[in-house]
């Protein structure tokens, strides 16, 4: 490398070019990552950092899994897509034994989170329609206050989060409105036109918000009782990150619709899919949905890895257990920084105390210790480690934490 290409590849230099030349529809902390493994990622000039976010989830499996790195590398070199006009040999196993994780019949792979929510809507609306017998044009949707779903206009008009709606409408009708947790505010927001409850097990970007106890059961015998479909988005929440399978497992809930993404892609590439039995997907017929790389090949064959990895419950019971360990750190700071924490699994919300900081601040100066996490909603940190994580690793990046809220 020569000196002047040496010194392009400083952090700050590469950050500000980055800013200078995208819209900043992010507001990222200044660090430029040039390549990870497992918990670990190292930026352009060398130093380290424990990633405690993982992608939002997307990374569980944590950065360059041997497993999910020999698929891809292996469907790489013989075949990428084909688009679903052709039926490729990595779909079947794909979609069967994704089905059989979810104990569903049918799986309606796309790409990104967003694109299954839609699916899921779709799917949803056509299902009563042709099989509830709603009125053409009706079809309501109950969500969820303090929801998030993804980016697409139809999905931030159902947002309660000003910067994710304002400025964006005019918004798709037939959607409702209830507070997140309140069961019943959803009976009483089901009338004869209602096809679905869209909602996460736990809220995610929300801030790691937990339902109180009962309401996913609750959710399941009413929606049973009232002929709605429950459509659970476990793009976040799921694929092992609560120490089970689904969050709807911790109630033993099994919802009409698994929304599923992030870590369905093992990190390497976006693959999300819907996942439900005939008498939902089965409304969908040619032409009615489609995605030209949704199911592809290297989609499906990362996919495949994924979920047969998720098949031996080794990542769920590491999720378990590594949580004990986080439950435990983190419930020791509140009142010393720390005004509350929600814990479920190996997943975090943590509300910062404001005397302390902004969750902005807390996360620079996690940053300075080689520290990554991400701030939601202000004042509250998201905690998400992969999976992988080593123990000791988890316990100095929670030290690291415990000195920054105590000022230390
Ligand atoms: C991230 C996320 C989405 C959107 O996924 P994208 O891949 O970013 O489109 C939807 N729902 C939940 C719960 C999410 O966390």
């Amino acid at each position: 490398m020569t000196a002047s290409a040496t010194e392009t590849r400083s952090s700050s230099e590469m950050f500000q070019r980055s800013e200078a030349r995208t819209a900043h529809n992010y507001k990222p902390l200044p660090v430029v990552v040039a390549h990870a493994e497992g918990a670990w990622m190292t930026d352009v000039e060398g130093k380290r950092y424990l990633d405690l976010l993982a992608g939002y989830s997307a990374l569980n499996f944590g950065h360059g899994h041997p497993d999910l790195l020999a698929a891809a590398h292996e469907q790489l070199d013989k075949l990428t897509l084909t688009s679903r006009a052709f039926v490729h040999d990595q779909f079947a196993d794909f979609c069967a034994e994704l089905g059989d994780l979810c104990g569903k019949e049918l799986v309606l792979p796309m790409n990104t989170g967003a694109e299954a929510v839609e699916t899921a809507i779709k799917v949803m609306r056509k299902w009563g329609y042709e099989v509830k017998g709603v009125t053409p044009g009706q079809a309501k949707i109950i969500v969820a206050s303090g929801n998030f779903h993804g980016r697409t206009t139809t999905i931030v008009g159902f947002s309660d989060d000003p910067d994710a709606r304002d400025g964006f409408g005019p918004f798709a009708p037939g959607f409702e409105m209830v507070p997140y947790g309140d069961l019943a505010a959803v009976e009483a927001a089901i009338d004869e036109n209602t096809v679905g409850v869209l909602m996460e097990p736990i809220q995610g970007e929300g801030g790691v918000v937990l339902p109180p106890d009962g309401f996913l059961r609750g959710l399941r015998e009413l929606c049973t009782r009232t002929d709605v479909l429950m459509a659970m988005d476990e793009i976040q929440a799921g694929l092992g990150r609560t120490g089970k399978t689904f969050a709807s497992d911790h109630e033993d809930v099994v919802p009409d619709l698994y929304v599923l993404g992030k870590a369905l892609g093992g990190g390497i590439v976006p693959v999300s899919a819907v996942v439900a039995d005939k008498d939902v997907l089965g409304v969908l017929r040619p032409g009615q949905h489609g995605s030209t790389f949704g199911g592809n090949p290297l989609a499906c064959a990362v996919g495949l890895a994924v979920v047969r990895m998720l098949a031996t419950g080794e990542h769920q019971a590491r999720a378990t257990e590594l949580g004990e360990i986080l439950r435990e750190r983190l419930e020791a700071l509140v009142g010393h920084g720390v005004l509350a924490v929600r814990v479920r699994g190996l997943w975090a919300g943590v509300d910062i105390d404001p005397a302390v900081g902004t969750g902005r601040e807390v996360c620079e100066a996690l940053m300075a210790r080689g520290v990554l996490a991400k701030d939601t909603h202000g004042s509250t940190i998201r905690l998400a480690p992969p999976l992988v994580i080593e123990a000791d690793d988890l316990v100095w990046g929670l030290d690291q934490l415990a000195e920054v809220v105590r000022g230390g």
